[in-house]
């Protein structure tokens, strides 16, 4: 285990939110961090064991908090040769805040820019002022990740998932950007090291050469002078290459070489594939990082919520989110608090949702201020039921439970008969009304409305192919459809490596119909009888790009595969 695992584990361990959170997932990231040899070989792992003899010769005149200020600018490389020179240049370098801090708290950051040939590029204090920042500069989240190529303190949703996070190799950048090698050597450059990478547990032995992504996008349009005219060229490059080929081709056929033939290549002109999370190469320029907070000089390595451990892969409500100690405080006030490990609109500081029927006839809406009810009671419906003040008569659906100077007591401030969001895609003959229902999809929230409203659409664009469960109806209430009812698949379980060949043909009779489906995992496709049955909608759309959809079919053999509990879910709470 390397040093920087340990740090976090320990730090971990003294977590004050016991029972909301958990340090780490079950799978390990493999970043670069991962591979790095034991910390003993490290370049700036010497040990003084006497005391200097000579000095820094003129150096030595110049005031060791002013050459601390400049040294701290320097680049790694430069700082690091400069301590190798003598025992009183390591003390010094020694001495410097930023490197104290940074080889205490994040050594492996260190170990990691030098390991990748990287030290030119960047200096002790970048490094120190991205461990004192906790956000990723992306989305803002806590980012536990530091992306070497550009300095970027990243969270790992943003570093597995965006383009301008998956270094690039050369002969790839100078296809897509329009660029030349000679530019290619004024930008970042990494070497990687052989190890093992991402989660899928991917093996690299080579070293290769990786450019940074966005530095060449950028360098590009310098030189095309915009991105229409380089993507333009782009394009036209490939064309010509496409065109020569086709050419020689014929050429070699009319002269009747075949193994000429043979021996031509088609020239490559689209992206390689790139599975995200799964793509090895956007873990060779990632290493972990903890925050640094300037005013308690200690370490945050970050921490998982439980509310958003299982089944939960979208956000706000994401496995693979990291917190702080301070923007979990915000994320529980976004998302509810957490209760028998699931989020509940229930809130000690903000509002409260609640969804309730009265009568069993007529369905509200209510709101309640902070601090009415304790947490725990309005968790349990009946409890909080039997503590609601009395209802107003009346034809409304949305009251508001507050108290105020008049009465300290929770009295109903406001009630109203308003307008609600419905699910406006509806085309099914069948409405089956929610209180007629035994067991059912039921909406907890109306916030849900936009996300019932898209996969009922898809619903339509795939009726009557059996590619998902039936659609029986929709579901409303009072007239408005509030979701939909979905026949059940009895005696099925989710897709294994082994049932690749019937998820193929679900995925491809989704794609004729021109169809991404956009969260393809093993958990999304029921398998009985050897048949699979695709679900989970919600993020599908029309795509009438043939190479996305092709990209979408290459990454189910590898989705069969995964092991990171991505999408994670119960068969039954899907096919209700
Ligand atoms: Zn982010
Ligand atoms: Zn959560």
């Amino acid at each position: 285990m390397n040093p920087g695992k340990q740090t976090e584990e320990e730090t971990l361990g003294k977590l004050p939110l016991e029972g909301l959170t958990y340090p780490c997932p079950r799978l390990s990231d493999f970043s670069l961090d991962d591979n790095l040899r034991p910390s003993g070989c490290s370049p700036g792992n010497v040990y003084i064991h006497k005391l200097p003899k000579v000095d820094l010769s003129t150096l030595g005149v110049i005031p060791l908090e002013l050459l601390q200020g400049v040294l701290s600018q320097l680049d790694l490389c430069t700082l690091m040769g400069f301590r190798r020179v003598n025992r009183r240049a390591i003390e010094v370098v020694e001495s410097i805040p930023q490197y104290k801090a940074i080889t205490k708290y994040a050594r492996n950051v260190l170990r990691g820019i030098l390991s990748i040939q990287l030290g030119q590029w960047i200096s002790c204090e970048t490094v120190y002022e991205k461990l004192c920042t906790a956000e990723c500069e992306e989305c803002g989240d806590f980012g536990g990740y530091f992306y070497i190529l550009t300095c970027k303190r990243v969270c790992f949703l943003c570093f597995s998932e965006e383009d301008k996070y998956l270094p690039l190799r050369h002969g790839h950048a100078i296809r897509k950007f329009g660029v030349n090698r000679s530019v290619l050597k004024t930008l970042p450059c990494m070497r990687s090291i052989p190890g093992t990478y991402s989660p899928n547990e991917k093996k690299s032995n080579e070293r290769l050469t990786l450019v940074d992504s966005e530095s060449v996008y950028r360098a590009g349009i310098t030189i095309h002078g915009s991105i229409s005219s380089m993507e333009q060229y782009v394009l036209d490059r490939s064309a010509q290459k496409l065109q020569d080929f086709d050419r020689r081709t014929s050429q070699a056929m009319a002269e009747g070489s075949g193994t000429i033939t043979r021996r031509l290549r088609r020239p490559r002109t689209e992206d390689p594939f790139d599975s995200r999370s799964g793509n090895p190469m956007r873990f060779m320029a990632v290493v972990r990082m903890p925050w640094l907070n300037r005013e308690s000089h200690k370490p945050e390595w970050g921490f998982h919520c439980i509310g958003c451990q299982k089944f939960h892969r979208s956000r706000p409500l994401h496995f693979r989110r990291k917190f702080t100690v301070a923007s979990f405080g915000e994320h529980l006030r976004q998302c509810g608090n957490v209760r028998n490990g699931k989020h509940c609109r229930v809130d000690s500081e903000g509002q409260s949702e609640f969804r309730i029927l009265v009568d069993r006839k007529f369905i509200k809406y209510l709101t309640i201020d902070p601090g009415l009810y304790d947490v725990s009671d309005m968790c349990f419906a009946p409890t909080l039921i039997s503590m609601l003040p009395p209802l107003p008569p009346g034809d409304w659906n949305k009251g508001h439970i507050s108290h105020d100077t008049s009465n300290v007591h929770p009295h109903f401030t406001r009630i109203a008969k308003l307008p609600l969001p419905a699910v406006t895609k509806v085309s099914h003959p069948l409405q089956i009304d929610y209180l007629e229902l035994r067991m059912g999809q039921k909406l907890r929230s109306n916030w849900e409305i936009p996300r019932l409203d898209a996969e009922t659409r898809v619903y339509q664009w795939i009726e009557n192919i059996q590619i998902g469960p039936k659609f029986l109806g929709h579901l409303s209430e009072r007239g408005r459809v509030i979701g939909f009812i979905i026949e059940r698949i009895n005696d099925c379980r989710h897709a294994t490596p082994e049932d690749l060949s019937p998820c193929q043909q679900a995925l491809s009779r989704l794609h004729e119909l021109g169809i991404k489906h956009g969260d393809l995992n093993k958990h999304n496709f029921l398998i009985r009888n050897g048949k699979a049955t695709l679900i989970d909608f919600e993020n599908s759309t029309r795509c009438n790009d043939a190479k996305a959809l092709e990209e979408e079919s290459r990454t189910l053999q590898d989705e069969l595969r995964d092991t990171t509990g991505r999408g994670g879910r119960t068969a039954e709470s899907d096919a209700a």
